[in-house]
């Protein structure tokens, strides 16, 4: 699936930038275009991969390239005012080549929190293909105007996209890094899992054809009818080009028995399939209730096959209770095999509700303080008999 990939604010041009570094390293052919749009300088130029032209800087104006502070209300101002500077870079890619655009944001912070959702509303304006949306929960421990944004920012995202990709921070937090070697790792994990379900279906020149393959009009279908998705992921390390496949080095055969290769194959993914489902998700979730999936196992194709594939699907179906999922694999010449599986339309989401309820109060507790700020302030400027005059 080629994607034309947009990243608002910081969070979102580092990992926009940091899918480019992994199309360029697996080939995958997913970024067809990349731009990063912010209102902080330093953050645009901090960018790797990103050609110079296609990085907008917004709100000189307002901010003079030094960013919102962490006020999204602002970064969705400034991302109205300078619309047009954003259209201009999207106008110089080949959008008759794309199938989607993807928004990346970071939903705690200011420009990506408040710009990105203005944005999706104007290119659904615009264009015929789906504005779908990546947006970044912020951890918990970050405080509470990140998390009040975010809360903010994930009503009006999930509006404005025809799908809300959501990745938490916080169940990816490692305790005892520094902040910047975790992003690093997290950014990795996000390109990772994102790469493989969007990879699959790009077959390049010359590669394998699956033997049932993910096209990207498979994953357009898991996710229309919008919402909330998430994406699990796990992998095996294998052994490449064994021709029979792991089971030849266990019990010595030469790859001769076939049959039973070919079930030590399904089995393995089958458990890949279930640690996807039930291991840690992007976005932390009781599967149970799932509108759609898309279950794509990659790996080298001697060990994929359709058996496994169909029994993961099986297997989903019952553990969601949709009869939507959809399935195929992704031949990568990488010495792993991976099961990536989209569950769309997710609506059991404690960690949602949670935030939710941290966001209030901390709405709460701005607005008491700003309350008791003005009456505090008045009490310490005015005398208390009230016999001073001020000047004018
Ligand atoms: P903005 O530039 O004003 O949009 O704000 P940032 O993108 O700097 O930060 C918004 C939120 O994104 C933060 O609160 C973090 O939760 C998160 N964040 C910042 N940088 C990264 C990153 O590199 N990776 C990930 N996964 N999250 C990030």
């Amino acid at each position: 699936m080629k994607l034309a990939m947009i990243g608002f604010g910081q969070a979102g041009g580092k990992i926009v930038d940091r899918f480019l570094d992994y199309d360029d390293r697996t080939n995958s052919g997913i970024v067809r275009a990349a731009i990063a749009v912010n209102s902080a300088k330093a953050d645009l130029i901090g960018l790797d991969n990103i050609p110079q032209e296609n990085r907008v800087l917004i709100g000189q104006a307002r901010v003079k390239g030094h960013g919102v502070g962490a006020d999204n209300e602002l970064g969705a101002e400034i991302a109205e005012e300078d619309i047009d500077e954003v259209q201009n870079a999207i106008d110089s890619i080949p959008t008759h080549e794309v199938d989607a655009f993807l928004v990346v944001a970071g939903m705690g912070g200011g420009t990506g929190s408040g710009g990105a959702p203005v944005l999706a509303k104007h290119l659904k304006r615009i264009y015929t293909i789906p504005v779908y949306g990546l947006g970044i929960l912020p951890g918990t421990d970050e405080g509470g105007i990140y998390t009040l944004n975010a809360a903010r920012s994930f009503q009006t995202f999930v509006r404005e996209v025809d799908n809300l990709m959501v990745f938490d921070n916080d169940s990816w937090r490692q305790t005892g890094e520094s902040v910047e070697g975790g992003y690093e790792q997290i950014n990795e994990e996000i390109v990772r899992r994102f790469g493989i379900l969007f990879g699959a279906g790009e077959v390049g020149d010359g590669e394998e054809v699956a033997e049932s393959v993910v096209d990207s009009s498979e994953i357009i279908n898991t996710l229309s009818g919008g919402g909330v998705s998430t994406v699990g992921f796990a992998s095996e390390e294998v052994d490449m080009n064994t021709g029979g496949g792991l089971l030849s080095r266990f019990t010595g055969d030469d790859g001769g028995d076939d049959d039973l290769d070919a079930a030590n194959t399904t089995n393995r993914i089958t458990s890949l399939v279930r640690k996807a489902a039930l291991g840690r998700l992007t976005l932390p979730c009781e599967i149970e209730g799932t509108e759609r999936a898309l279950l794509v196992l990659s790996g080298p194709s001697e060990y994929l096959n359709r058996k496994g594939i169909e029994r993961g699907r099986k297997w989903l179906e019952e553990e969601t209770g949709s009869m939507e999922v959809r399935g195929g694999d992704y031949p990568r010449d990488e010495p792993e095999v991976a099961a990536a599986i989209l569950l769309s339309g997710v609506t059991n989401v404690p960690r949602i509700k949670r935030l939710q309820q941290v966001a209030i109060e901390a709405q709460d507790n701005i607005d008491d303080i700003q309350q008791e700020s003005e009456e505090n302030l008045e009490e310490l400027v005015e005398d208390d008999e009230d016999e001073l005059e001020p000047l004018f």
